[in-house]
């Protein structure tokens, strides 16, 4: 019965777009706009969605050179073109087409991001989407680590009929178990739909939830329509989410229980108290994110 889906609060049409260094042209669909804010969509802080753009070859790296993080974890999930990663704990890796990388920031880290090396030579379609997960206040000082999360180690799921099909990459759905390990429960899969199959999720009433159409178009809810780029943001009334493709389509489903717990984002870093920020800011000018080379 309709009335027992989840509700939703807000279907949202990507805003304009910001380049973050000059690789990363995107939609900032939280904190910045005001249905989600800070922590409507928590333990997710923030979600930079690069809606499919093409590059033209080039010579020249395109990226964010390096900088710091503290108190997140930084999830980036390509759809399309590489992305090569390199931090200051010594971690460096490139994700293609349907790879993550899972950046725990913690106590604080230096990191870069560009177009890896032969993707920007010869240019192409760029489709991404990065996530900030935040960190509980007792974990954010935690030692930096990275999860590479190529897209065959993730969790598989296949529907019954075979029209859908997803990547489970943190949490669960139904018994499939995905590998990143994460500091709250955190549920984040990639679906990919063929035209008219149908899927439930089901997620706690307290855990806050949201669905992005990278690619194609769905009907949630019988009610309403999501069309590519767009994000539909869910309410806590009801548990499940119906969703049918209107064309064979990509999803990213995202859910998880809010933290509950003050935030001062500034920046790269994302606190708990202005203090904190400070402290943040003091540590990183006296060399205690470590050292990498730009
Ligand atoms: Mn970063």
């Amino acid at each position: 019965m309709k009335d027992t889906y989840r509700n939703i609060v807000e279907l949202m049409d990507p805003p304009p777009y910001h380049w973050v260094g000059d690789g990363f042209r995107v939609h900032n669909f939280f904190p910045a706009l005001p249905a989600i804010g800070l922590d409507g969509m928590s333990p997710f802080f923030l979600m930079d969605y690069g809606a499919r753009h093409y590059f033209p070859p080039s010579s020249k790296p395109r990226g964010v050179g390096v900088h710091p993080h503290r108190g997140i974890e930084t999830v980036t999930i390509s759809y399309q073109g590489r992305v090569a990663h390199h931090d200051s704990s010594g971690n460096s890796g490139v994700i293609g087409e349907g790879d993550v990388q899972w950046m725990t920031a913690g106590g604080g880290v230096l990191h870069k991001e560009y177009h890896e090396e032969e993707f920007n030579r010869k240019g192409g379609h760029f489709q991404m989407v990065q996530l900030w997960v935040n960190l509980p206040a007792k974990y954010k000082m935690t030692p930096a680590k990275y999860q590479a999360i190529e897209n065959g180690k993730m969790g598989k799921y296949l529907s019954d009929d075979g029209k859908s099909s997803a990547d489970i990459i943190a949490g669960e759905f139904k018994g499939v178990k995905g590998p990143a390990f994460t500091f709250s429960p955190v549920n984040l899969f990639n679906f990919r739909m063929l035209k008219e199959a149908e899927e439930i999720l089901s997620f706690p009433e307290t855990y806050n939830a949201g669905i992005l159409v990278p690619e194609g178009g769905i009907i949630v809810n019988d009610s309403a329509e999501v069309s590519e780029n767009q994000f539909v943001y869910f309410g806590h009334r009801g548990k499940d989410i119906k969703v049918k493709a209107q064309s064979n389509c990509i999803i990213l489903v995202m859910s998880g229980a809010p933290l509950n717990e003050p935030i001062a984002p500034h920046g790269p870093f994302v606190m708990n108290t202005k203090e904190e920020i400070q402290q943040a800011y003091e540590d990183y000018y006296n060399g205690k994110f470590g050292y990498l080379e730009d």
